[in-house]
């Protein structure tokens, strides 16, 4: 699954997603805050727009809205998750009282929102609610054991399901039921790799100072949650290291997120017989047993190397050792949802440390976004009825047949494609599923118990559902409607596997879906992001799956060299010093070619479907308007305004070490540098810095 966006914010509560149902017909009124929308009057006329056009168009914006000291970043986002925030509060406040009849879902949502803000409660339990964890985990005996600890570990800490770029975070180890590389109508049982508390494998192996210096006070965080489960300091920091030991020999084992980027290096399937044979000191029967996957002929092993290093430490770790590696997984998955020390010592290390965040967020801040990640359908429904018209179902649906009619021209007119791999190409852009707004049949919570008193038991009991709906699909076929982000989510992502787009109701509002505004403007915004998406179905990874989602290589072998070419081009120009996020780091291009592609690609295709959408009107590209811009050039400043934003050097570097998308600056400067409509729009001549000399273009 591909996304637009980092989702900074949810890295750092470090919370997993999951989206349900009422029948709640008001929404609360409540003080909702200004959103942002695209003007002309945001240009800097001191700047060279072909000098810096990320300058020229959004550094006077920048200036004017520094980043708030509980905040990543800052940008024209950011007043809309605020918003949607905001409407999410009023509601769960509203439910969040016992009195009166409340629906199912009121219920569940309510008290998930009531037990989070009810720190007094969580104080004074948390030492209560730890205890049987810990138990179990000290009682640890033998290797079997250990199974079924991290069994219990997936059914309650969020991650284990997720296949992230890098997939790190889940306890020990990933499972899932996922789609069938070769036969992507049906859902197969994977084994990934994971157990790791730093964001990246780099982050374990690197030798520059600064990584050095996180791995530090990682040793240092380790201790401190440790001694705040109530181990002896001495004891913790001993703990401490046989942590870091323990996982940095995960990650060397671990693929690097480069080498993940090739779906033929996870597709390994084997039997039961074969993984028991990679890693035979852990006891698959145990754990498959304790979380109740349903039988199945092979498995995909994405990394078969991690799991032969899982042996090597089953083999030569003391039960000690894992016990302590144990306690750590479980104290950092819940820390989140613990007492205040716990929740401040977390914050210290993810968002300060890694992150560069001077203060942690408001509580309910923090909590409207756990009722999103634990229950999101069951809240979605609100923030639907409330933010997203079927008229702007509607207009959306419009836009994105636009981009489809503009791929489906640009691919039929590429002369270096043979006419049978254009053919399949088209193919698989009819097949293509578009999903807009909010899901058709909601998720159905009504097996998941939450109460007020313990917010801990409730995180766990909406995890185990979570996770068990993901084991409960092997064997069984795809659903192509269900979705992967909730209805508020600022995001969108591309799933290669189902072929479809998705376009959650939360980034189909302003500034970047706005009905109030000129087509130059939606089009240069909402209309680049669909664009992003929908050119995922066809960069370098997602050029590997066929129509039906299946890996299959549909390219003639020319077809396939010239792709690559092109697409070597973006990695090239992408591999880059980032000096925003301090001295000496570099981007690997490699790392984040789809996403350079997707935003290359897609913004081509969106001023394509801007031409048609004017032409249908009777409209010029470069006439004048009345703010002295033609709809050209209000085109390119509405998709440089839908990444204006700007972040702490941390997060950033965390961001380039970790994530496969490029530092918005870049987003915008690489893109239109590469683009002779860009240089039309603002004049721009060969020698200046947005005019690339080697310009690269794969769509
Ligand atoms: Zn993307």
């Amino acid at each position: 699954m591909r996304h637009l966006r980092i989702g900074v914010a949810v890295l750092i509560s470090l919370l997993a997603l999951s989206p349900a149902q009422s029948g709640w017909a008001q929404t609360p009124s409540g003080e909702l805050p200004a959103l942002e929308h695209f003007s002309a009057s945001i240009v800097d006329h001191s700047v060279n727009p072909c000098d810096d056009f990320y300058q020229y168009a959004d550094s006077k914006w920048l200036s004017a809205h520094p980043i708030p000291a509980d905040q990543p970043g800052w940008g024209v986002e950011y007043p809309l998750q605020l918003w949607n925030e905001t409407l999410l509060r009023a509601t769960l406040e509203k439910a969040s009282v016992a009195e009166g009849s409340r629906t199912p879902n009121e219920q569940k949502v309510g008290d998930f929102y009531y037990a989070c803000m009810d720190e007094k409660n969580i104080n004074v339990r948390t030492q209560e609610w730890l205890k049987p964890e810990l138990e179990r985990i000290n009682a640890i005996r033998n290797k079997s054991d250990i199974a079924t600890e991290v069994a219990h570990l997936h059914q309650t800490i969020p991650g284990a399901w997720i296949q992230g770029d890098d997939q790190t975070e889940a306890a020990l180890l990933g499972f899932s039921g996922l789609p069938d590389y070769h036969d992507a109508s049906r859902d197969v049982a994977q084994f990934d790799q994971g157990g790791m508390g730093l964001p990246g494998r780099s982050f374990y192996l690197d030798q520059t100072d600064k990584a050095k210096e996180i791995r530090e006070k990682y040793l240092e965080h380790v201790a401190n949650i440790l001694v705040l489960s109530g181990e002896k300091p001495e004891v913790a920091k001993v703990d401490a290291a046989v942590v870091l030991e323990m996982e940095t020999a995960l990650a060397k084992a671990a693929m690097d997120p480069v080498a993940r980027r090739d779906p033929k290096n996870l597709n390994n399937k084997m039997t039961l017989s074969e993984i028991k044979a990679l890693a035979p000191s852990f006891d698959w029967d145990r754990y498959l047993e304790a979380v109740h996957a349903p039988a199945t002929p092979h498995y995909i092993v994405t990394t078969p190397n991690f799991f032969k290093s899982l042996e090597a430490l089953l083999q030569h770790q003391p039960l000690e050792h894992w016990r302590a590696y144990l306690r750590w997984q479980f104290l950092h998955g819940s820390a989140s949802a613990l007492s205040t020390a716990f929740v401040n010592e977390n914050f210290s290390f993810y968002g300060r440390t890694l992150y560069g965040i001077e203060q942690l967020q408001p509580r309910w801040r923090r909590c409207v976004r756990s009722v999103d990640g634990n229950l999101g359908e069951a809240l979605g429904q609100v923030y639907v009825a409330r933010a997203f018209p079927p008229e702007s179902k509607r207009r959306a649906l419009q836009l994105v047949e636009d981009i489809e009619v503009a791929l489906a021209k640009d691919i039929a007119t590429q002369g270096w494609m043979a006419p049978a791999t254009q053919k399949q190409a088209l193919e698989k852009l009819h097949a293509t599923m578009n999903k807009i707004g909010y899901p058709d049949k909601w998720r159905d919570y009504s097996s998941v118990e939450i109460g007020r008193a313990s917010h801990l038991a409730n995180r766990q009991n909406a995890t185990r559902f979570e996770f068990e709906r993901w084991v409960n699909k092997i064997g069984k076929p795809v659903d192509r409607t269900e979705w992967g982000m909730t209805p508020p989510t600022i995001n969108a992502y591309e799933d290669p596997q189902t072929n479809t787009i998705n376009f959650p109701a939360g980034i189909l509002q302003p500034p970047y879906f706005d009905s109030s505004q000129d087509d130059a403007a939606n089009y240069g915004s909402i209309g680049a992001v669909i664009g992003h998406e929908t050119i995922h179905g066809f960069d370098d990874q997602g050029r590997k799956f066929d129509a039906v989602g299946n890996l299959r290589d549909w390219w003639t072998a020319q077809d396939g060299k010239e792709y690559e070419a092109r697409g070597k081009c973006i990695a090239d120009e992408y591999t880059q010093m980032v000096p925003e996020a301090g001295a000496g780091v570099k981007q690997d291009g490699r790392l984040t070619q789809g996403e350079d592609t997707a935003d290359n690609g897609g913004l081509h295709l969106a001023f394509m479907a801007l031409q048609s959408a004017l032409a249908r009107q009777g409209k010029d590209l470069d006439m004048k308007e009345k703010d002295g811009l033609t709809p050209r050039q209000r085109f390119f400043l509405a998709y440089a305004f839908s990444w204006c934003e700007q972040y702490r050097p941390e997060t950033i570097r965390t961001w380039v070490l970790s994530n496969p998308h490029s530092y918005s600056k870049y987003r915008v400067n690489n893109v239109v540098s590469n683009m002779p409509e860009f240089w039309q729009a603002f004049g721009c001549q060969a020698g200046q810095k947005m005019v690339r000399a080697k310009a690269c273009h794969v769509w």
